[in-house]
């Protein structure tokens, strides 16, 4: 990770971080407009005026394919941003990141400070995931969905997108906190994993699976606000519960039996949310719990505590 340097910062942790990273090493001028501003760590000119670059942003833990990591810029920087979209900031200039499954070896942070200071970027690499991936000798399956599932499964994507843009950053704490696991049950499905057959890929996995009975009640992973709660089973998901955590930060929650909240609640981390049922596409009862910042879907195990194993 050359574009770190790993330091003890005690007084500016986060809660529960034990480091940061802060970034120095390998900061570079935006081109065009600002490309004559001096690359690196260096002071401007008028050091009165300008933050310095190489302590500006802070991130606790590494990038990583499906991973989250937090952190915060420091006083001077006004806006953040990731591949060019703009990060959510907190009001003390907090955020989180992350990075899809598949997203590729390197990004960019692109930082503007305030009063004219400018804005520089800073590249991040994206540690690869071990996604347990496996060939099978056999043909896919599904294949062509009919006119009838696509009648059904229209408007039920219409209403998961509709939830997804009432969500708003400020909406919840959630995404600061540790998550804990919504219910203690045996891992039957891990994030990421794959299936080629004969070559060709198949979908992969985009949350991990809690083997639970039927009925079992699990909880709200962290603090949200409940942005759909279907009423009625879709047809993959099942009764479906998705929760904003803010900032960007979401879990969804499928294939329950009965869901014990509704849309616009607020819940807490540990509050009962669901029943454990085997509603929509499942072969089995389970709890499948997939989460996503933005549009990148991402590791729900990365945000539980390792010590703290569902079963
Ligand atoms: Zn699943």
């Amino acid at each position: 990770m050359a574009a770190f340097v790993l330091r003890s910062a005690p007084a500016l942790l986060l809660s529960g971080m034990a480091l940061a990273s802060c970034v120095a090493a390998s900061t570079t001028p935006r081109t065009g407009a600002r490309a004559s501003t001096p690359p690196g760590p260096a002071l401007p000119m008028s050091p009165s005026a300008c933050p310095p670059r190489d302590t500006m942003v802070r991130l606790d833990g590494v990038a990583r394919q499906g991973g989250v990591l937090r952190g915060q810029l420091l006083r001077g920087g006004v806006a953040l941003s990731l591949d060019g979209r703009a990060v959510p900031l907190t009001a003390d200039r907090a955020f989180v990141i992350a990075f899809d499954r598949d997203a590729p070896a390197t990004a960019t942070l692109g930082v503007t400070l305030e009063r004219g200071c400018g804005a520089f970027d800073v590249p991040l690499s994206v540690a690869p995931a071990n996604w347990d991936i496996q060939s099978v000798n056999a043909s896919i399956t599904g294949g062509v969905s009919s006119a009838e599932f696509q009648a059904r499964r229209a408007p039920e994507l219409e209403s998961i997108a509709a939830a997804r843009a009432r969500m708003t950053p400020g909406s919840s704490e959630g995404w600061r906190q540790a998550f804990v696991w919504p219910v203690v049950a045996r891992i039957s499905g891990r994030f990421g994993s794959q299936r080629i057959y004969r070559g060709t890929p198949g979908s992969y996995h985009s949350g991990v699976d809690l083997a639970a009975p039927a009925g079992t009640i699990y909880v709200a992973p962290a603090d949200g606000v409940v942005i759909l709660a279907a009423s009625t089973p879709y047809t993959l998901e099942g009764n479906l519960l998705l929760i904003d955590h803010g900032m960007g930060l979401n879990s969804a929650f499928l294939h329950s039996q009965r869901l014990l909240v509704k849309a616009g609640e607020v819940v807490r981390r540990g509050q009962p949310i669901g029943m454990v049922g085997a509603t929509g596409r499942a072969t089995g009862p389970h709890l499948h719990w997939g989460m996503k910042w933005q549009d990148a879907r991402i590791d729900p195990i990365t945000l539980v505590d390792a010590a703290d194993p569902p079963r």
